[in-house]
């Protein structure tokens, strides 16, 4: 159980945790549970198993849980001295696009999280109030409101650490082609005539001599071509 509580430690947006606990819990929301049951005695554990619509905002740029998307909870609630441990695991699909060739993709997501709930009671001092606001709050402790715990941050956690920083359509995506944005997966044999390329070099070439032939001939004619001749 010690080092349960160790892998609970995870970034977290103070922020909306703050906007949550300013706002009374509501047992009807899907993700908020009931503790009651549980009771108070530590050791007591109980499973539960629910399905949710997933909330706005489950996912960073690039992919996340579209809203309403099903998302499947298993958790474990088990009760410990200060409060209520929940570990569990979030199944959702997901939605973006490569970030090689832009195109939507589709995958599955599956994460796992564990967090201590403490009772308002273990720690009166550490508490936040409504007088604190919209003041930063150091505090990293979730609490029960009324038997009441809201997975919703803890969930939006688990699921975003869980999402790949760059998702792709499959790993060895090639990407769009440089020169026209033609995918490259679609069309593995895309290739652009080199030769003309290399007439256009020399062509660069040519154009790059002319010019410094020329300007030496005109010499200073104001402040402007002395500037450019410097350089
Ligand atoms: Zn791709
Ligand atoms: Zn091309």
């Amino acid at each position: 159980m010690r080092a349960a509580r160790t892998a609970s430690r995870q970034p977290r947006d103070t922020r909306r945790k703050q906007e949550a606990l300013n706002a009374p819990l509501d047992h009807r929301a899907p993700l908020v549970f009931d503790t009651r049951e549980l009771g108070r005695r530590p050791g007591a554990m109980k499973r539960l198993s629910r399905t949710v619509p997933a909330p706005k905002d489950l996912g960073v740029e690039f992919i996340g849980v579209p809203e309403g998307a099903t998302v499947e909870l298993d958790l474990r609630l088990e009760s410990v001295m200060e409060g209520v441990l929940v570990t569990g695991t979030g199944r959702a699909p997901l939605r973006g696009e490569c970030v090689r060739c832009l195109e939507p993709l589709e995958q599955e997501c599956e994460a796992e999280f564990q967090e201590m709930f403490s009772y308002p009671d273990a720690d009166a001092r550490s508490r936040p109030t409504a007088d604190t606001g919209d003041d930063a709050e150091e505090e990293d402790t979730l609490f029960l409101e009324a038997d009441l715990f809201d997975l919703e941050p803890v969930l939006r956690d688990a699921v975003v650490l869980s999402l790949p920083l760059q998702p792709v359509c499959r790993e060895d995506c090639p990407g769009l082609c440089p020169e026209c944005g033609a995918r490259l997966a679609d069309d593995p044999d895309h290739r652009h005539d080199e030769a003309v390329d290399i007439r256009w070099a020399a062509l660069q070439e040519l154009a790059g001599t002319i010019p410094d032939g020329e300007k030496d001939d005109q010499g200073g004619a104001g402040p402007d071509a002395d500037e450019k001749q410097e350089k």
